[in-house]
């Protein structure tokens, strides 16, 4: 492409294109992709950059990968999408088989969603409806944690962390829900019984008017990026199971190996009645979703006939679903244990050295997920060109300059993204960057 061409494009987004969470009129620099393979993103202007963030924890085996690029290109010459009142088709099916194998047992029914927030909006109807057909019309609140990230649709926002989840913006058009201490007790460390008090109080005070207790299981995700103690999890499965409350498990960070267990629940040993997957469901090829629940919460809700209200329309999209089925297969049939933990291994020896810098408040690594906490945030604008110019794709938010990178990163890529971090590091340090 042109420079010419390339300058065009840019005016263009700059002018008239709205990115995530920016300036309508004032928007930050985007840099322009021309193509992606393996872990590598291909920008316009010949530059190559090494991904660590797997598009948002979705590209778990890298882009333009043969195997999924045919699963595509095959579905395509049956049909992109048919609706799905009415009528079904095969790669739903076996998608679904696919997810009741590996995810827990108990869990028998999948609801197909275009996006992750869809997900969690869909396992809030059925814990709201589940209590409905109960004629407990009144159990119909969220009980949910501080630092918690849920999805931006209003239902997954009311039980975002308040503080940091755009409440005070949508105060008049959110429902107010619960929500318990984060957790603090560490994944890697000693469980601290008192870390569930709040949990608990909350649930036996307020149980009469809450459906589900709501988590993100073992990594609170875009709230915090925070490890926490897989008993917490236990802990939570408890409390409902004692006060008659479901779980809904949010596994759209967590799902398809990221925290070296296929899912995050399998850390604690637990199930939930609702889980949500999402972002590396199709790795990262296409948005689709999916809610899952258990026969009784599903013979619960149509006891006497009652029907799950809704029905997206592009429920179950074929495409998105054979791409998924591949995505699926190509992870269980990888050495996808291995490559996270070796990737957990060097991003443990690699970040060691930001706990040296004045300006890290913390280095944690869980899985795939390498995560460098400063003590004041970043300066974006400065910060972000600084991690392109070292060939890292790596893009912070708040005080977290994290890597999460697709599962088949090299040694090498990944060193790259180690050494970009810790550059930064460094540089703010010497108050290079601010
Ligand atoms: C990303 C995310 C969501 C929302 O998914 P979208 O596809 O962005 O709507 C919900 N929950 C968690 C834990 C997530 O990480």
């Amino acid at each position: 492409m042109s420079a010419a061409e390339q300058a065009q494009l840019a005016q263009f987004d700059h002018a008239h294109l709205i990115h995530p969470y920016t300036s309508m009129t004032e928007p930050s620099p985007v840099f322009l992709v021309q193509s992606a393979s393996g872990c590598e993103l291909h920008l316009a202007n010949g530059q190559t950059l090494i991904d660590g963030m797997s598009s948002w924890w979705a590209a778990v085996h890298g882009y333009n990968h043969p195997v999924l690029n045919a699963a595509i290109h095959r579905q395509l010459q049956h049909m992109s999408h048919v609706m799905f009142g009415g009528l079904t088709h095969e790669p739903a099916i076996r998608l679904a088989q696919q997810l009741l194998a590996i995810c827990p047992k108990p869990l028998q029914k999948v609801f197909f969603s275009d996006s992750g927030s869809v997900a969690v909006e869909v396992a809030i109807k059925m814990a709201i409806q589940f209590w409905q057909a109960q004629g407990k019309p009144q159990k119909c609140r969220l009980l949910s944690l501080r630092r918690a990230y849920h999805g931006d649709t209003f239902a997954a926002m009311s039980t975002c962390d308040p503080v940091t989840g755009m409440h005070s913006l949508f105060e008049n058009n959110l429902t107010r829900q619960f929500f318990a201490d984060a957790p603090r007790s560490r994944f890697h460390e000693p469980w601290d019984d008192t870390d569930i008090s709040s949990l608990r109080a909350i649930v036996s005070t307020h149980h009469e008017s809450i459906a589900a207790v709501i988590l993100e299981p073992v990594v609170q995700g875009a709230g915090g990026m925070f490890f926490y103690s897989p008993q917490y999890v236990r802990e939570a499965r408890k409390l409902c199971d004692e006060f008659g409350l479901l779980l809904i498990a949010d596994e759209i960070a967590t799902g398809f190996g990221r925290t070296g267990k296929l899912f995050a629940c399998e850390h604690a040993g637990i199930s939930p009645d609702i889980m949500c997957v999402g972002k590396a469901l199709t790795g990262g090829y296409m948005t689709l979703a999916a809610t899952l629940t258990t026969e009784h919460v599903a013979a619960t809700i149509s006891q006497n006939g009652g029907s799950f209200m809704h029905g997206p329309t592009f429920m179950a999209n074929p495409l998105a679903c054979a791409v998924a089925g591949a995505s699926l297969e190509l992870l269980l049939s990888s050495q996808w244990q291995e490559n996270v933990a070796r990737i957990e291994q060097q991003l443990q020896a690699e970040l060691a050295v930001c706990r040296d810098s004045s300006s890290v408040a913390d280095v944690r690594v869980l899985g795939a997920i390498g995560v460098v906490e400063l003590k004041q945030p970043v300066d974006m604008t400065s910060i972000q060109p600084r991690f392109v110019e070292l060939g890292a794709w790596i893009r912070p938010f708040g005080k977290l300059v994290y890597i999460m990178p697709p599962y088949i990163i090299t040694t090498q890529q990944l060193s790259t993204l180690c050494t970009a971090v810790a550059t930064v590091m460094q540089e703010l340090d010497a108050g290079i960057r601010g």
